[in-house]
């Protein structure tokens, strides 16, 4: 090796070293990517690091409309990622669901004159239960209330877009909605997908596992292979992606109920660890194989306990008919 080659590879591993160390240093930065998923309608990503749920932002002539609004933390890297798309102020945010990472700046844009929209059992949680604050629980600000709620659906005409807002029932929590662009073929599921990772279903905040799948079968049936699915959590997803999210998560309930009904118990079935196939893939921090398991046994045992209160109910009801039907028919 002569001098000049090797002064060559000096600069060339120098040249890499600083590329490596550039790359780290903006690897540190937390940010929002910017997709545009269809004309004028855009997926916000946050980006080396927690910015909360995935954002949807749909501009036109009509005015802007946002979805999820993200941490409270995360508020002036996503003003700045809306000001790359839009100078204009946010006409309409759609709130996906409860949660603090979904709905942590509802105050700031209520304050600066947004129309909050969501679920009304969103409003509900809001009243009853208020915000998360460091020290604990808080009430509710006025302005983070949702001003416009929906029962099972609703839409909004703007942008030459129809947006199809619908609830899906106790699915991620209690107050879901679900938002899809007909016209461009693209939905946001809010938490009812989390893409390639093991979702986080809150059955304290009234979600359910039987319809967390029933919400994704619903997503599904929404789609074709060209939809875009911006996921609450995860890349931008397609109809492949929701497959294989509903095939884990049918597996693991057959997988986890054969267990219960071999009479195992919850921390006995952790010791199984019957989701180990799925662990490489979708396990993650928030939500550890071991968590995953321990709520898909819980989704189980509630969506059992459902049935069988349901069913009671029901025979209960059709005794009372049977009865008065006995009784009004004596003196026919
Ligand atoms: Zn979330
Ligand atoms: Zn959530």
């Amino acid at each position: 090796m002569n001098l000049s080659t090797s002064s060559m590879l000096i600069i060339l591993s120098m040249f890499s070293f600083i590329s490596a160390a550039n790359i780290h240093a903006e690897e540190k930065t937390l940010s929002f990517e910017v997709t545009e998923v269809a004309p004028n309608l855009y997926m916000l990503k946050g980006i080396n690091g927690s910015t909360g749920g995935n954002l949807g932002l749909s501009v036109g002539d009509d005015g802007v409309i946002l979805i999820d609004d993200s941490m409270s933390s995360s508020l002036g890297i996503m003003n700045d990622a809306i000001k790359s798309i839009t100078e204009h102020s946010i006409d309409f945010l759609i709130n996906t669901h409860v949660h603090g990472d979904h709905i942590g700046n509802n105050e700031y844009f209520g304050k600066a004159g947004s129309w909050i929209i969501a679920h009304k059992n969103l409003r509900r949680h809001l009243l009853d239960k208020g915000v998360q604050v460091q020290s604990g629980m808080a009430p509710a600000p006025k302005n983070s209330l949702p001003v416009i709620t929906f029962n099972h659906s609703m839409n909004i005409h703007l942008n030459g877009y129809d947006a199809f807002l619908f609830h899906t029932p106790k699915a991620h929590t209690d107050g879901d909605a679900v938002i899809h662009f007909k016209d461009v073929n693209v939905i946001h599921s809010g938490d009812t997908l989390f893409n390639g990772i093991f979702p986080y279903i809150d059955i304290d905040g009234g979600g359910s596992l039987r319809g967390f799948i029933a919400a994704q079968e619903r997503l599904l049936s929404l789609s074709d292979d060209q939809t875009k699915i911006i996921p609450g959590h995860g890349p931008l997803a397609n109809k492949a992606d929701i497959k294989s999210s509903l095939a884990m998560l049918k597996d693991s309930r057959n997988t986890i109920e054969q267990l219960i009904d071999a009479g195992k118990t919850e921390d006995e079935i952790v010791d199984v660890n019957p989701l180990a196939p799925y662990h490489s893939k979708w396990n993650w921090g928030f939500i550890t194989t071991e968590k995953m398991t321990r709520q898909v046994y819980k989704g189980i045992v509630k969506d059992r306990e459902y049935s069988k209160q349901h069913k009671m109910k029901h025979e209960k009801h059709m005794n009372e008919m049977k009865h008065t039907h006995d009784h009004s028919g004596k003196g026919v």
